[in-house]
């Protein structure tokens, strides 16, 4: 029998594991990987910079991972408060497989503890009973490949706290050619990180602010484990990266702030990194905050341009401009775009401006999809194999 405490999943080789669990259906308590035993009989999650000890019995901050009989578990393997095919624009990721659908699901809890969550109702859910959906790693695949979508978006919540049901998933993907997105806040450790992102494609990481007091404060995390997964992602990955960052009025919108992290972005992570400026409406535990006004996105865009970025955004609003790609040689306008449908295309396949032949940043396969803005509700039991039979 295993001593309490020793961690199965990385005695002897950690590369050991390839796939959590292959036979798992879906709906399930699994084993993890990525803890290790404290002196005093507790368990310590190394997932995320939480670092969360716990007794048997005891959930962490995420509320999803949990220790039981000695060791770290996850308790919602293959389970989900839902699946929907969105546009890709929508993560937002405007440069990987433009006009392209994505079927996205998300689980419950989240390691963050945001005071502005856009998402509360999952990312803080103590109700498991909202994972009304559940379906296996294969069923997802063959539903993204049935419904046309060129990804799979882990999203709503944060992948980092399912990172085995995320990784099962993104391998099914894979063989069936469907690329997997992360659309994280970015708070890992590196082990977990490195075994993550080798299944990733893109990533859309939230850069909530650039100053430490205000992670502190407002979402209860550090910066400084976020700008190191950034510089991971964009030195030692291939996965395709985009940022966003939600502003909100008085908190996280000075000039100085923006000024300071579009040139953070540029000079550490490359000019050809979009950055995403989205609204903030009041919600959760900030509803004494107003909405952010257009004027603070379209001024936050012209900053991050005038830092070097090449591709800055707007989000959550109207502004055909802000949201438009504009070729970084001749300034053409190359993608146009009006919320999440698409206008003007002058791309060619490569992804090249079609008046002067500079390259767009990005991952560009062929002529734009064709999905629009439209929102798709999906249920994964329609594409199980005895449905599909
Ligand atoms: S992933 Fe969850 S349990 Fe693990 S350290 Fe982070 S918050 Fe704690």
């Amino acid at each position: 029998m295993r001593p309490k405490g020793v961690n199965p999943l990385t005695e002897g080789d950690t590369n050991a594991v390839p796939r959590y669990h292959p036979s798992v259906q879906a709906s399930a308590t699994i084993p993890t990987k990525h803890w290790h035993a404290l002196p005093d009989g507790r368990v310590m999650c190394d997932v995320c910079p939480r670092a969360c000890s716990l007794r048997d019995g005891q959930r962490g901050l995420c509320f999803v991972r949990a220790a039981e009989g000695g060791q770290v578990v996850l308790t919602t393997y293959g389970r989900s408060s839902g699946y929907c095919v969105d546009p890709i624009e929508k993560k937002p990721l405007n440069h990987f497989l433009p006009g392209s659908s994505v079927l996205s699901f998300g689980t419950a809890g989240c390691n963050l503890s945001c005071k502005f969550c856009q998402n509360w109702d999952i990312s803080k859910s103590r109700e498991l009973d909202t994972l009304a959906d559940a379906a296996s790693p294969e069923t997802i695949a063959r539903a993204a490949a049935d419904l046309g979508c060129r990804s799979v978006a882990f999203t709503y919540n944060d992948p980092v706290i399912f990172m085995e049901y995320a990784i099962d998933v993104a391998q099914a993907c894979r063989e069936v050619g469907v690329r997997s997105v992360a659309v994280t806040a970015g708070y890992m450790c590196d082990a977990p990180r490195r075994e993550f992102y080798a299944h990733m494609d893109a990533a859309n990481v939230d850069l909530k602010a650039f100053t430490e007091d205000f992670y502190h404060r407002v979402t209860g995390g550090h910066l400084a484990p976020v700008l190191e997964t950034l510089e991971y992602l964009a030195h030692e990955t291939d996965v395709w990266l985009e940022l966003t960052t939600l502003l909100i009025p008085g908190h996280n919108d000075s000039d100085a702030e923006l000024r300071r992290m579009s040139r953070w972005v540029a000079e550490r992570l490359g000019p050809r990194v979009p950055l995403h400026f989205t609204a903030f409406h009041p919600d959760f535990r900030m509803t004494d905050v107003p909405p952010t006004p257009p004027e603070t996105l379209a001024r936050a865009r012209r900053i991050a341009i005038s830092e070097g970025l090449q591709y800055a955004y707007t989000g959550n609003v109207r502004d055909r401009d802000g949201g438009s790609t504009y070729c970084h040689g001749c300034g053409a306008c190359v993608v146009e775009r009006d919320w999440y449908t698409l206008g003007a295309w002058r791309l060619s396949d490569d992804g090249r401006c079609l008046d002067c032949g500079t390259p767009c940043a990005g991952r560009f396969d062929g002529p734009p999809g064709q999905w629009g803005a439209r929102r798709l509700p999906v249920r994964l039991a329609d594409f199980e194999p005895e449905a599909v039979a």
